[in-house]
């Protein structure tokens, strides 16, 4: 390791980088048996029409049911991934599975939107396309207008063009529908939402979640509203954990939300007891009626 090609030349020699390394090739080797073994799981989080409070649809959220240390967050292992091939095997691990829910709840008889988190990345690989179809037409029932694709920023540079004829195919042939994830924290969101023919931004969560206690933020939600406004593009916020929240966010002239004061993300099997003791409240909008007089 510390002598090159024979020659003299010494390189820097850092034993704690290598244990960094072989640490993370033996994480590596772990998630690719997990995918393999079925340990993930899919977490749905109700989305939410603040004006008449009914559920529209879930963002599905990855989790990871490890057999020694329990229900891991992504936070633990999803940045892991990316710039690996896994990152594209975990997507279609996510693609599969989501999938299948939808058309469990269309056949149900329910009319949810599910979203689910792809890295730009992935969706510009080249077989992307060809293999979605694939995986589509396993269901030759599924409204596939109702699937909905939240596109991640990964480290990987990916081309923009390329990623605009995806969204443009995937909305074209199946009526997927694109958001931009995380809008606003990205390298380029603004080229993002002037390049890729999207349907919605969603504001991030680390300014909605601040919007009540620092201007600042609440004055870049309401540019990101705004913006998507002027572009046609929908809006919907995440982070919001709090009436107040849906309140500043309806009289901003922003109508979706996501965040723990309307649900928390849950397990595929508890999402039926859910729906059946679900109450819409919409107590932002008497509080926002409140506001605008
Ligand atoms: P994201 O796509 O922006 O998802 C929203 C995250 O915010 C979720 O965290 C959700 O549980 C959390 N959240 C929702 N409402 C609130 C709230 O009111 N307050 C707070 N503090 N947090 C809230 P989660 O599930 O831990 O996921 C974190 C990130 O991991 C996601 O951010 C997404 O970037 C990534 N991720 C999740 N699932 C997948 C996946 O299947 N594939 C990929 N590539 N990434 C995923
Ligand atoms: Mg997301
Ligand atoms: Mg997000
Ligand atoms: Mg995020």
């Amino acid at each position: 390791k510390a002598k090159l090609d024979g020659k003299s030349t010494v390189i820097a020699y850092d034993p704690g980088e290598e244990v960094q390394i072989t640490e993370r090739n033996q994480q590596l080797r772990e998630i690719a048996t997990a995918i393999n073994e079925d340990q993930f799981v899919l977490f749905f989080q109700p989305k939410v029409t603040l004006s008449t409070g009914n559920i529209f649809g879930f963002e599905a959220l990855i989790r990871w049911q490890h057999p020694q240390k329990g229900l891991l967050m992504p936070d633990k292992f999803i940045d892991q991934v990316y710039d690996t091939e896994l990152e594209v095997s975990l997507g279609q691990w996510v693609i599969c599975r989501a999938l299948k829910q939808l058309a469990e709840w269309q056949q149900a008889g329910h009319n949810y939107q599910l979203s689910i988190n792809l890295t730009a990345y992935h969706l510009s690989t080249s077989d992307f396309i060809d293999w979605l179809q694939q995986q589509i037409k396993r269901y030759p029932d599924l409204d596939t207008r109702r699937f909905q694709i939240e596109i991640l920023e990964s480290n990987r540079l990916s081309d923009l063009s390329l990623i605009s004829n995806v969204v443009e195919f995937c909305k074209s042939e199946f009526g997927i529908t694109t958001a931009l994830d995380d809008f606003g924290t990205g390298y380029s969101s603004l080229t993002h939402i002037r390049v890729l023919p999207v349907d919605v931004v969603k504001v991030d969560q680390t300014f909605v979640r601040r919007m009540l206690t620092e201007p600042e933020d609440c004055k870049i939600v309401e540019g990101v509203i705004a913006l998507a406004q002027s572009f046609n593009i929908q809006v919907i916020a995440e982070g919001v954990e709090s009436i107040a929240h849906g309140e500043v966010l309806l009289a901003m002239g922003c109508n979706q939300a996501q965040g723990y004061a309307l649900a928390k993300p849950l397990p595929g099997e508890q999402i039926k007891n859910f729906l059946a003791n679900y109450e819409p409240f919409t107590q932002w909008c008497a509080q926002s009626d409140l506001l605008k007089n």
